[in-house]
């Protein structure tokens, strides 16, 4: 379109006139004789074929260079008569035209000639630098698989300007699987900051940035982390503004720097056509950078509202909002039933993944001497819920009333502890059947208890108020995929089990994406995680993993213990507009088997809690609250509770958890505070930046 002309390639001369206002004139366009009242117009269209090629690489477009002028007959002309009349009004008053407005945005000088017919480069095909200068002979050094992970010359990382197209991706290493299935210490390796500078330098600053994002709930980062940005920063070595831009989203990058998917890397726009940005490594790196360098210190809010809020679940939701309710100067008391702090990130993600002391203790240390008041065990245990160590649950901490009445707001965030089971398969009741949160949770117990998850580990696990469910020495079976599954196996293979097989209902994800799952979306394909990679050795070399299985029954040993499980294989076939299982005759077979975990997913929260608090509860069995996106999200139907993470949203990502906390402290403190007028105004007056920064 140019001013008020707009062509319409019309190949097939489908363009009907119907279609087109009677207040415009439509024509064909004909190279060889010019409009009466637009001679420059078959120049004007090439000058916008040639700039759209240029900014958007459109192959059509480029396509029709190619074959122009010739394909300028292809154009259908929509010219409306007013403008038309406009343009030869001002034809005889020798004014200016009113044409080809786009003009300033074109390329000019040699730039600005019909570009060469070269194909962009395509998922299947090498990204190869445009420079002419390139010899044929050094091509393949750009190829992927060929290019370097790692520069070692910071000079040199810094002025990099196309990482994208010289270097491959690299992730942050992971220790030795042989070596590392001996202890219960971190998986990855030490942190390679060069490494991760080169790392970032592969960021194209693309301009339309996915990665940063939700769009949707399936793609791009969730907390809407700052990535380009801090990118930039770190491939400049400026570690610490890159660390103020992180925790102005973040408030747990050591979290999601170790256990989060990763949807961002899902949606980077490099993604399309290479391999993405390892952001997660960034990210780790520089949260972790920032614990060595001592910038992670308590910085408690310079004054206090006075009002009060209380949290019950302290998983990464609950603290993310005890966190920013504390900044902004509420008094906050976190209620834990646990007998230690962060949900699922202490008793759930097991130690390998996520460090219990080094990491999420290090944080709550933090949180309490910025004065958040923890209150855990039995005393944090709210209402008559069951405790997690299986003592007596009537012996608990507050009622919910009292929580009620001590506190100007609460916030529910026990997240969504009901596990799926297989209840109606015969034997579910034998000796070695377990969900898999019991077998996790009494393994990090115990190895914290112990205080040693070196080598030596075993040594003092078990020893105490506990006796931990243990694989040493057996066939083990995982029951269901996703990280639970696969954190099952991991903590199997290192407590010693002779063979660990994970049994799947789904079918095999693809390798590649499916048509069904696009970019920016999180790529739903065929992984190998920490887990699969450890028990492969133990599986004669193969993958472990066995799709499209069900469970039948689980075979007793004559003396109620597990020796088995009968499973069979299933087809999925489409029945109207439902797909549906159907089980493959004559596949059944018997998996010898000692241990068995549950790994099947989580139903929802505990609802003894929501009545106690008056909240309603939703379809699908969690607590109901806004979701809007508007003011008062997070609200229930108890006008002084609010619910958010898991138990509002049922199981989902740590990173999601975060966000909804830090969404709900938001909601809360507007509720607390009329609008958040009075708090600006104490903000203004007497906070520290963070404060106010918190309070606008
Ligand atoms: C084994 C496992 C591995 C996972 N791995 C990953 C991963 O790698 N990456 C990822 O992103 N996500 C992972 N997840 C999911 C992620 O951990 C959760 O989505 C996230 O922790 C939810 O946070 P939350 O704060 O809503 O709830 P939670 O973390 O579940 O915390 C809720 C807390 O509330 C407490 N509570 C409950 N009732 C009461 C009560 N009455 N009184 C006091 N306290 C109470 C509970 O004890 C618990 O500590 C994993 C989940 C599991 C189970
Ligand atoms: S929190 Fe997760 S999605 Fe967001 S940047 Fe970090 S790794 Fe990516």
């Amino acid at each position: 379109m140019s001013g008020g002309v707009a062509w319409v390639w019309d190949p097939n001369g489908t363009l009907s006139a119907e279609l087109v206002p009677a207040s415009v004139e439509l024509g064909k366009v004909n190279p060889a004789e010019e409009h009466p009242s637009y001679p420059g117009e078959v120049q004007d269209m090439l000058d916008l074929l040639q700039a759209h090629v240029r900014f958007t690489g459109s192959t059509v477009a480029q396509g029709l260079l190619d074959r122009w002028p010739a394909s300028s007959a292809e154009f259908a002309r929509a010219y409306p008569v007013d403008f038309q009349k406009a343009v030869e009004k001002a034809k005889e008053s020798g004014k200016p035209l009113p044409l080809g407005t786009m003009k300033h945005l074109l390329p000019t000088g040699k730039k600005n000639k019909v570009l060469p017919n070269k194909p962009r480069p395509s998922v299947s095909k090498p990204v190869v630098p445009s420079s002419s200068s390139v010899d044929i002979e050094d091509l393949g050094k750009f190829m992927k698989g060929n290019r370097p992970k790692k520069l070692t010359d910071a000079g040199v990382i810094e002025k990099s300007l196309h990482g994208f197209v010289e270097l491959d991706r690299a992730e942050l290493p992971k220790r030795n699987a042989a070596e590392r299935v001996n202890d219960f210490q971190e998986v990855l390796a030490e942190r390679d900051e060069l490494q991760v500078m080169t790392q970032a330098s592969r960021c194209m600053d693309c301009g339309t940035p996915f990665c940063h994002q939700s769009i949707t709930e399936k793609s791009g980062c969730p907390l809407g982390n700052l990535i380009p940005e801090w990118n930039g920063l770190v491939r400049a070595g400026a570690w610490h503004e890159a660390w103020k831009r992180l925790m102005s989203t973040n408030n747990f990058p050591e979290f999601t720097g170790r256990v989060c998917p990763a949807p961002c890397e899902g949606a980077c726009v490099l993604g399309i056509i290479d391999d993405p940005v390892s952001i997660k490594s960034v990210e780790l790196t520089i949260i972790d950078k920032a614990y060595e360098m001592g910038w992670m210190r308590p910085t408690p809010p310079a004054f206090r509202t006075g009002k009060r809020v209380a949290i019950v679940g302290s998983g990464p939701c609950g603290l993310a909002a005890a966190d920013q309710l504390n900044k902004m100067g509420h008094l906050v008391t976190v209620y834990e039933r646990s007998d230690r702090v962060g949900g699922l990130m202490m008793y759930g993600v097991p130690n390998m993944k996520a460090d219990k002391v080094h990491v999420v203790q290090r944080r709550v240390d933090i949180m309490k001497q910025e004065g958040i008041t923890f209150i855990t065990g039995k005393a944090g245990n709210i209402g008559s819920c069951i405790t997690l160590d299986g003592t007596d649950g009537l012996e608990t901490g507050a009622t919910a009333n009292q929580v009620l009445d001590e506190n100007d707001a609460v916030l529910l965030s026990v997240g969504a502890t009901v596990g799926r089971d297989l209840a109606t398969v015969p034997g579910r009741d034998l000796q070695g059947v377990h969900l898999a949160m019991e077998y996790l949770t009494q393994n990090t117990q115990a190895l914290l208890e112990g205080g040693d998850v070196r080598s030596s580990w075993r040594q003092w696990w078990g020893g105490g108020k506990i006796e931990p469910i243990d694989a040493n020495g057996k066939r083990v079976v995982v029951i269901g995929g996703g990280d639970t599954g696969n954190d099952c196996i991991g903590t199997a293979v290192r407590q010693g089990a002779t063979q660990v097989i994970n049994l799947e209902l789904m079918p095999m994800p693809p390798r590649d994406r499916a048509e069904s799952n696009p970019w920016p979306h999180w790529p739903v394909v065929f992984r190998v995680d920490y887990g699969h990679e450890e028990a492969k050795p133990l599986n004669g070399g193969e993958d472990i993993r066995q799709f499209s299985v069900t469970t039948k029954e689980f075979i007793d040993d004559g003396h109620g213990n597990l020796v088995g499980i009968k499973i069979a294989d299933i087809e999925w076939v489409q029945v109207g507009t439902q797909r549906r299982m159907q089980e493959v005759r004559g596949s059944e077979r018997v998996l010898e088997c000692h241990l068995c975990l549950l790994a099947l997913g989580f139903l929802g929260p505990e609802n003894p809690l929501a009545e106690l608090f008056g909240v309603d509860m939703d379809q699908r069995g969690n607590y109901k609250a806004l979701y809007t996106q508007g003011e008062m999200d997070f609200l229930t139907s108890n006008p002084k509770v609010f619910a958010a993470g898991d138990c509002r949203r049922g199981q989902s990502l740590v990173v999601w958890a975060i966000r909804e906390g830090r969404d709900a402290a938001t909601a809360i403190n507007r509720s607390l505070v009329h609008e958040g007028r009075h708090f600006r105004e104490l903000a203004m007056q007497n906070g520290n930046s963070q404060q106010i920064a918190a309070a606008l």
